[in-house]
């Protein structure tokens, strides 16, 4: 039985600026692994193993990740990274008190929604406008605020699943209505939403088909016939328009994204995410005809879903951003329109220091934005024996890069990173072992 230190020892020699607590977990846990090893290991070797190990139990298991996987808006990475002035507005609020629900005027109980209402209306034209949590949080709220107790007419090519177990009939049986589906798979027409003959019916919804496509024999009906529909029902048109783009994406080469202004100018409610096109925190937003939005901000559940200040203070400074011109500030759309040269001068700067070839090829909007729909993009192809394995070193290093494997090759595609980040890629590619 080979001879072990203590492990107070073996504690005391660890960073003193890291908690005992956690050096004495750390040595605790290198003294086992080294008993479980029949052979005499040196004193110094248990030390140091020690460290490794206390460096992972003192870092947050919540950290930076460099997105080089080909998708700007990654679930998994966070989706949208905030810009610079959101992030600090978010740090601030939630530092310091604010008057989030405190009019500085009257010194009375003031609205957190009024940090956020105008620019809403300003930029989308709607009359009003709410926001809470998040996008499926909205369409919960508005089914059950506007049609609860009552049926909801959705085209059968609609019905869709978000991601993450958020499926259209199941958000209808939460709100407590009734789901009436029309049309086909793939073909609905205007007909299809007259000849529903529920005298329960409370609205029309359309939901934006955000991660499938259905192509061939198809038929949708847009967004202006179903204003038209919903007033012949005398029945409120909800959109669930998803995206957030608030601005036209035909600016930066991307075509087809209807945009929630668009959406806007013919629903009496429209719902979408705020951490997606939009390029700000999560949050869904709520815009529309001021009677439609009061009965949503009346219901019991808008409580349950209220933003939090640090996401509205970050929304409040991306919705400024956008008011005022200043998209190239915020990450999301900047990555969209970073010119195809500079992504090229990036991906050749990998390619030099890591080896590869440099590859044309499409990055993806993600998020279930506009499916099928990317920028292009140039990115690094890197052959390995085993790739999977390569992947996942690349997820160890420090830190971590999230990379892709296509067609048995690993690539990188640096659209997705600043000039800092960039840097920060290459010393880690460096310096680690992948
Ligand atoms: C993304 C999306 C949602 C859900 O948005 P979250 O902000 O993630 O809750 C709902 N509907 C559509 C159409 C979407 O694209």
């Amino acid at each position: 039985m080979a001879r072990l230190p203590k492990v107070d020892r073996v504690a005391d020699r660890l960073d003193p600026a890291c908690p005992h607590v956690l050096r004495v977990r750390a040595a605790r846990a290198a003294i086992d692994a080294a008993r479980m090893r029949s052979a005499e290991i040196p004193e110094d070797e248990i030390v140091a193993d020690a460290a490794r190990r206390l460096q992972e139990l003192a870092r947050p298991s919540l950290r930076t990740v460099l997105n080089l996987s080909g998708t700007i808006l990654h679930t998994g990475l966070g989706r949208a990274p905030l810009s610079e002035r959101a992030a600090e507005a978010a740090a601030v609020a939630g530092r310091d008190y604010s008057n989030l629900e405190f009019d500085l005027e009257t010194g009375r109980r003031g609205d957190r929604q009024a940090h956020v209402r105008e620019l809403l209306c300003e930029i989308t034209g709607a009359e009003d406008a709410l926001v809470v949590n998040n996008a499926a949080a909205a369409v919960t709220l508005a089914l059950a605020a506007i049609a609860g107790g009552g049926a909801v007419a959705i085209s059968r090519g609609q019905l869709v699943e978000i991601g993450g177990g958020f499926r259209m009939p199941e958000i209808f049986a939460q709100s407590g209505c009734r789901l009436l589906e029309v049309g086909t798979t793939n073909r609905t027409r205007p007909g299809d939403f007259l000849a529903v003959n529920d005298p329960a019916l409370a609205a029309l919804l359309r939901c934006h088909p955000s991660n499938y496509r259905v192509v061939g024999f198809t038929a949708e009906v847009g967004a202006s016939e179903m204003a038209d529909l919903a007033a012949e029902r005398g029945v409120p048109y909800l959109d669930d328009q998803g995206n957030g783009a608030l601005v036209d994406l035909r600016l930066f080469g991307v075509v087809g994204v209807e945009t929630l202004p668009d959406v806007a100018r013919f629903a009496d409610l429209a719902m979408a995410s705020g951490d997606k096109l939009l390029g700000g925190p999560q949050a869904g937003l709520l815009v529309g005809r001021r009677a439609v939005v009061d009965l949503v901000r009346r219901h019991p559940l808008a409580r349950a879903f209220r933003i939090d200040k640090m996401s509205l203070a970050a929304l409040e400074i991306t919705l400024r951003q956008t008011r005022d011109g200043r998209v190239h500030e915020i990450p999301t759309l900047r990555d969209i329109a970073k010119p195809l040269p500079e992504v090229l001068a990036d991906a050749r700067r990998l390619a030099r220091a890591i080896g590869g070839t440099v590859e044309s090829g499409t990055t993806e909007l993600g998020a279930g934005c506009a499916p099928g729909t990317g920028v292009p993009t140039w990115r690094v192809g890197i052959h390995r024996s085993d790739p999977d394995a390569s992947l996942a070193a690349l997820r160890k290093l420090d830190p971590p890069i999230i990379g892709r494997i296509e067609r048995g090759q690993i690539w990188l595609d640096p659209r997705t990173v600043t000039p800092t980040q960039l840097r920060t890629a290459l010393r880690a590619l460096k310096e680690g072992e992948w």
